[in-house]
């Protein structure tokens, strides 16, 4: 979301004719957009203090201005650093490039990739989840009008983009003024003409319904990916992170998602050594992530406040969940092998597959396009492919072929 927002900054930027600087010592203006989820961003943003202050030293007309996700907390501090700290919601105004009452979402973006596109479609949350800073840092939630998020996909697609990617801290709970919801607004971007992947980040389960999974399953351009945050596998420490569903419920979704697409590739976000968590809960979510066999998962150790699991017991807990994830991952990566898949280029020797598998190429390729890929090798965290010529393409065979011939278990 920070890199989108970023993009869009950066268009504001140009169209009120700034020009990019080769680098930070050359500048006139410095926006840094933050992140707050993690106190080691916020420190990162802290540690620019000295460079601030020689950079000003240099050049006194330097301006510094500070956006993206700032806690108040923050803000008192960080405003001894920068000139000025605005709210990411605000950022159109003082940049002046652009029309007032519109979100600053509205803007168009200075995309850095040119074949890969984010598009925000909400901002915001109202789930207050126990840990997290969104909700106070960026607000409420707020979905942006379905016509100018489709007329926005349409011209990306027109100069042709291959991969729209939808943002927002919540997709699932997409509902726009009209009351269009996200199943229905991921349907109209289907029907858009054109050869091109969706996907989406991030989703709750608590919102994730039956009909998002058979839009997923029944729209061949959206990605057989899905990055369902998990959390914690035990129910009493899923009600103090108050997530608001239970670890049943969150495998009931994997296992029809699973059902309706077997090719899906499941990634999670876990947090290990909540304040309380004990042994006994920990083991819970070594069983659910040896139960559900994700891809990948983003495990956080939780905060460097104190609490009651120490530094040393998280950091061990987090261990040993990534040597599980190591195992699932290389196993669902092993069914890989042996396959041709359709994958877009992302660097010449990178591609990934529609189910956002990263594959190391054997030759190079062409950047941001899609080609045909024979898979020779697996590892856990990529795969290794052969790149093919056009007239060694015949014999894909589709993901769903290829799931139902290994047999994923649902
Ligand atoms: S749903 Fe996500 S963004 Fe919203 S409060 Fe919970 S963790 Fe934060």
């Amino acid at each position: 979301m920070n890199e989108s927002d970023s993009e869009r900054i950066a268009h504001m930027l140009k169209s009120a004719n700034y020009k990019s600087a080769p680098n930070i010592d050359g500048a006139d203006l410095i926006v840094v957009n933050m992140c707050s989820v993690r106190q080691s961003a916020v420190n990162r943003v802290y540690g620019l203090n000295k460079k601030l202050v020689n950079l000003k030293k240099n050049n006194p007309k330097l301006k510094t201005i500070l956006t993206g996700c700032v806690l108040n907390s923050d803000k008192q501090k960080m405003k001894k650093i920068f000139d000025q700290i605005v709210n990411i919601q605000n950022i159109d105004k003082l940049i002046n490039a652009h029309q007032v009452n519109k979100s600053y979402l509205s803007c168009p973006a200075l995309f850095s990739s040119s074949f890969s596109a984010y598009v925000p479609i909400m901002t915001g949350c109202n789930n207050f989840c126990s840990y997290c800073v969104v909700p106070y840092a960026r607000g409420r939630e707020y979905s942006r009008p379905s016509s100018e998020i489709i007329s926005e996909i349409q011209g990306i697609i027109k100069k042709g983009y291959l991969e729209i990617i939808l943002l927002g801290q919540n997709v699932n709970s997409y509902k726009d003024k009209n009351g269009q919801h996200f199943p229905e607004l991921l349907k109209t971007i289907h029907n858009i003409p054109g050869d091109f992947w969706i996907s989406f980040l991030t989703s709750h389960p608590k919102d994730f319904s039956d009909e998002l999974i058979e839009v997923m399953a029944n729209s061949p351009k959206i990605c057989p990916y899905l990055h369902l945050a998990v959390q914690s596998g035990n129910n009493q420490i899923l009600k103090k992170m108050n997530r608001n569903y239970t670890v049943e419920q969150y495998q009931k979704i994997i296992s029809k998602v699973r059902k309706k697409i077997p090719q899906i590739n499941i990634s999670t976000d876990i947090i290990v050594g909540f304040p309380g968590e004990t042994k006994k809960q920990f083991a819970n979510t070594k069983k659910l992530m040896r139960k559900i066999k994700f891809d990948m998962a983003y495990i956080a150790q939780y905060s460097p406040r104190p609490n009651n699991v120490s530094f040393k017991e998280k950091k061990e807990r987090a261990l040993v969940l990534n040597k599980i994830l190591k195992k699932t991952a290389l196993q669902n990566n092993q069914k890989y092998i042996g396959r041709k898949v359709e994958a877009l280029v992302i660097t010449p020797s990178q591609a990934k597959t529609k189910s956002f598998k990263k594959i190391r190429l054997t030759k190079p390729a062409v950047l941001g396009t899609f080609i045909s890929c024979q898979i020779t090798d697996a590892q856990a965290w990529r795969l290794i492919g052969h790149p093919l010529d056009a007239t060694q393409n015949d014999n894909i065979n589709s993901d769903q072929q290829n799931a139902k011939r290994d047999n994923i278990p649902v």
